[in-house]
């Protein structure tokens, strides 16, 4: 079986990768169950940045192919932001609540064609013989009113993906996976894997 270590801790995000790789032949392990317990510092100010240091950070302990996830929501009228401050966009002790709370608070006076959004992925590979891959994936959409839905994590009670009237937590599980960031930025990475020949 082909074994790959998601360099992460936030269940929502290995819950979506596993769900997104796990039914091609894929064994995924968290770095958890690969025995790593460390916790990494998101010091970059990119995606690509966080996404490599955290897979490098994990690969050079556990020594299989790594795979992490660095994302985030990009808001159009506030220049991007949360963008690579999403997870602590409320401070240190913010929770997905609080974040979702401070995000519609400022958008309060925002008329809906200016609620425009992104949620933005990167994914970076890393392989014990030193390479390194990198794939990109963006939803589009929009910040509602209010949150709607329990379902997924983060944002997603918030973000109105294009082309629906629902927000990602209002969707089923299935419905996310085929279109967000994640899956967009997953399929390409798996792609690349096919294409180097990573598993033969
Ligand atoms: P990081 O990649 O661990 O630095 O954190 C990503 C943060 O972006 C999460 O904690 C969420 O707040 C947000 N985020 C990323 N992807 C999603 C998603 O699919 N749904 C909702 N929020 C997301």
């Amino acid at each position: 079986m082909k074994r790959i270590v998601i360099a992460s801790n936030n269940e929502g995000k290995i819950k979506e990768i596993k769900e997104i790789l796990g039914d091609k032949g894929f064994e995924i392990l968290s770095m958890k169950d690969a025995g790593f317990s460390d916790e990494i510092l998101e010091d970059k100010d990119s995606f690509e940045g966080n996404a490599l240091k955290k897979a490098q950070s994990v690969m050079e302990v556990v020594k299989e192919i790594t795979l992490a996830d660095d994302s985030g929501l990009e808001v159009d009228i506030l220049d991007g932001q949360p963008g690579v401050h999403s997870a602590r966009f409320a401070g240190n002790d913010a929770t997905d609540q609080r974040n979702n709370e401070k995000l519609l608070r400022l958008m309060e006076d925002t008329p809906d064609h200016n609620r425009g959004a992104q949620f933005r992925c990167v994914i970076a590979l890393v392989i014990p013989d030193g390479r390194n891959f990198f794939a990109e994936g963006i939803c589009r959409g929009k910040i509602s009113k209010m949150p709607f839905g329990n379902n997924g994590f983060g944002y997603d009670p918030i973000f109105i993906p294009q082309g629906f009237n629902k927000t990602f937590a209002e969707l089923q599980e299935h419905q996310k996976n085929e279109i967000s960031h994640r899956a967009i930025a997953i399929k390409k990475i798996k792609d690349i894997m096919v294409k180097e020949g990573l598993f033969d």
